[in-house]
């Protein structure tokens, strides 16, 4: 069979997204195998679509946020390593994760008590709880889990819950609403005051490649200016053609120094099984940063202000 060769002219009727990530000068390109949602929500567009390549999609303003092949490479890793660098997590927060991926791998962890997920787009939770039960699993109806759809900036200055993990599980932050203010050390300082003396925040935090890590290496430094610990991660994920960086930061554990054995222990203890990815061998090879990211990290001098915010594509 002839190799696949560049693509002159599409074939008839067939369906494609031309997905442009890193600004208007390349692009990933999907063929799609049927389209189940397009909608316009007060807050962003929304489209799920099947595509031969990754299965179900969700693509939020036309970036893609996460697919059935893959998901469980963004939803183990923003999850797992900053949950068990905490004792003993109980009360967590999920800001964004609309698609219900890190709401399901939280509450694998058996010691939740209470899981809080602040999403702003009431139509978007909705729209995943139908189209994508392959990535929620019925975690919407998990008993532990409390939806809210509210603005997590708004949501977090004005509770008086405190909470021993915060993840941001947010679209990446484009300078139009929704997002953007929620990347900023004014907002992380609000984080740091709802998190328990031993609390931790995971976020996820852009690409971080050799040529894409501008974004990642200033939340990295945002945050810095605000917690004692900051440590970045990072995992290849196929849908995303990227090295997906995700940052956790604490109060008073260094989630790098978590021994395996410790992890092990953790988990049986807290009954976490059945990931596809992540386990105690793995953890620390998560934050072994090549010297480019290293270099990026040391080098970046961008704190992010709500009247200086950041726009990806940098
Ligand atoms: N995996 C994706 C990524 O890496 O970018 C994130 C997926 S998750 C679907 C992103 C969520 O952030 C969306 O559900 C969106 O509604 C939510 N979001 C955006 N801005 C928000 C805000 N200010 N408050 C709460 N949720 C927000």
């Amino acid at each position: 069979m002839k190799p696949f060769s560049f693509i002159r002219k599409f074939p008839k009727n067939s369906k494609w997204i031309l997905e442009f990530t890193q600004g208007p000068h390349s692009a990933h390109l999907f063929q799609v195998k049927k389209t189940l949602v397009h909608k316009k929500t007060p807050f962003q567009t929304v489209d799920i679509v099947e595509l031969f390549r990754y299965g179900k999609t969700l693509f939020l303003d036309e970036r893609l946020q996460i697919s059935q092949a893959d998901e469980f490479l963004y939803h183990e890793s923003i999850v797992h390593p900053a949950l068990l660098t905490h004792p003993n997590p109980q009360k967590v927060l999920i800001i964004g994760g609309a698609d219900g991926g890190t709401a399901y791998q939280t509450l694998k962890h058996k010691s939740i008590e209470k899981l809080f997920l602040v999403d702003i787009d009431a139509q978007l939770i909705k729209l995943c709880q139908k189209f994508l039960p392959e990535i929620n699993r019925g975690v919407f109806k998990n008993p532990k889990l409390k939806v809210m759809p509210a603005d997590g900036r708004k949501f977090l200055s004005e509770t008086r819950e405190k909470f021993d993990v915060v993840i941001s599980d947010l679209t990446a932050p484009l300078l139009e609403p929704p997002s953007y203010l929620l990347f900023t050390e004014e907002f992380y300082r609000i984080v740091y005051d709802k998190l328990d003396k031993q609390g931790i925040f995971s976020l996820q935090a852009d690409g971080a490649n050799h040529i894409n890590n501008k974004t990642f290496a200033a939340i990295h430094k945002t945050v810095g200016k605000v917690f004692p610990i900051v440590k970045g991660l990072r995992v290849f994920i196929p849908s995303y053609d990227d090295c997906w960086g995700f940052i956790i930061a604490s109060k008073k554990y260094d989630p790098t120094l978590l021994e395996p054995t410790e992890i092990k222990t953790r988990m049986e203890k807290r009954g976490l099984k059945g990931l596809k990815f992540y386990d105690e061998k793995i953890h620390q090879s998560l934050f072994v940063l090549p010297k480019a990211i290293q270099t990026a990290i040391a080098k970046q001098k961008r704190v992010i202000k709500d009247n200086k915010p950041l726009v990806s594509f940098e």
